[in-house]
């Protein structure tokens, strides 16, 4: 029997300091615990190799956090016992976020021997005073001599990336960080909208901190659009651009709904048509709480009929009417097409007889045209 193509995500959910945007589950953490972390995550491997068996691994991920806080020897050890239990793609990718403030020369070197195939650096704003009011630490040229040092060591792609919308930029401070970015030549690019979000430092501080306004962040957006379309970047989801070939393979089987196994604390699988999530509290999966057969959370027809739209809507491609049928039935189809044609957003759309998919202003209006056609 074939083995089914699955992607695996690792996260490794510690962080030097926490940056002032961030609500991601991470955290500052001793030797100690990301030690005990490394033994869990064997654990818990060893625990699901029943729903890893039919399966052969085509991307990993490996995400957090700082991934790059594990030693070498700790992403030796963890991707040694997962191929005891799964097999690993001949053209696997493997993809590592790299926060530079973390890692020197020999230990890309090392990522690289080791079969990461993919950087992805994240730098957010290569402006010192930016970076100082979003709380993102370590010295930006180190950052910019290591992206330097990973380009020449043969990485097959180097992603860079930037957010738009922090405190104090401006237009012609993020037209310097993307231009700073293409010096470069990264085959992939993420540039992503500041989201303000609760319990981070800089939703305690919107009030005193001076942000770009929502028009001027949609301003950098455009230029964005027009400046990596010059050069021949693929615009191929919201926030993300490649060169031809280098789009994120792993990412891509998130929106196009393939199987995935998260791996971690908090981590999110998909597998047979269920979804599950690991323990977000730290001492419950450092004691194996996560062991066991997951719980799935139980989806109607309906709420997987808007993740289609949503995750399918985010990418180039867009959406394919005859997957439609084949997912949902000719009636969801009939009600998609007519709403289509009827939709107040059909300027935003590029409309074909197969399906149809967002322009660039479209990926503006993601939320509200998907409300529409729901
Ligand atoms: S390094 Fe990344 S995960 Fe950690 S706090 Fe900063 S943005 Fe969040």
């Amino acid at each position: 029997m074939d083995s089914r193509p699955i992607s695996l995500y690792i996260h490794v959910p510690f962080c030097p300091s926490k940056c002032y945007y961030c609500n991601f589950l991470s955290f500052v953490s001793s030797l100690d615990i990301r030690q005990q972390y490394v033994q869990a995550l064997i654990h818990e491997i060893e625990n699901k190799k029943y729903l890893l068996r039919t399966y052969q691994v085509h991307t990993l991920y490996s995400g957090g956090g700082c991934p790059t806080l594990l030693t070498i020897e700790d992403w030796k050890h963890i991707t040694d016992v997962l191929q005891t239990v799964v097999p690993f793609s001949s053209s696997l990718e493997w993809t590592m976020e790299v926060n530079p403030a973390t890692v020197d020369e020999t230990y890309l070197l090392a990522l690289f021997h080791l079969g990461v195939n993919r950087l992805s650096f994240g730098i957010q704003s290569f402006d010192s005073q930016v970076r100082l009011l979003s709380g993102r630490k370590g010295d930006i040229e180190d950052a910019t001599h290591l992206i330097s040092c990973a380009v020449a060591m043969g990485f097959k792609t180097i992603g860079i990336d930037l957010i738009m919308g922090l405190p104090g930029q401006t237009l012609s401070l993020f037209q310097q960080d993307l231009d700073r970015a293409l010096s470069f030549s990264p085959q992939h690019l993420s540039l992503y909208f500041l989201s303000l979000e609760p319990r981070t430092v800089l939703y305690r501080r919107k009030n005193i901190l001076s942000f770009p306004s929502e028009n001027h962040v949609i301003s950098f957006y455009h230029y964005a659009c027009r400046a990596l379309k010059a050069k021949k970047y693929i615009h191929y989801e919201v926030s993300n651009w490649a060169q031809q070939g280098n789009m994120c393979r792993h990412n891509m089987n998130y929106w196009k709904q393939g199987e995935y196994m998260g791996l971690g604390l908090g981590a999110h699988s998909f597998l047979n048509g269920k979804r599950f999530h690991n323990t977000t509290h730290i001492q419950k999966y450092l004691a194996g709480y996560m062991r066991g057969v997951p719980q799935a959370f139980p989806r109607s027809t309906e709420d997987q009929y808007a993740e289609y739209l949503l995750l399918s809507l985010r990418t180039k491609p867009g959406i394919r009417y005859a997957v439609v049928s084949q997912r949902f039935g000719e009636s969801y189809r009939a009600l998609l097409q007519q709403k289509v044609e009827h939709s107040l957003y059909r300027r935003y759309l590029h409309q074909g007889k197969q399906g149809f998919s967002l322009t660039e202003e479209g990926f503006l209006l993601l939320d509200a045209i998907i409300l529409d056609l729901l």
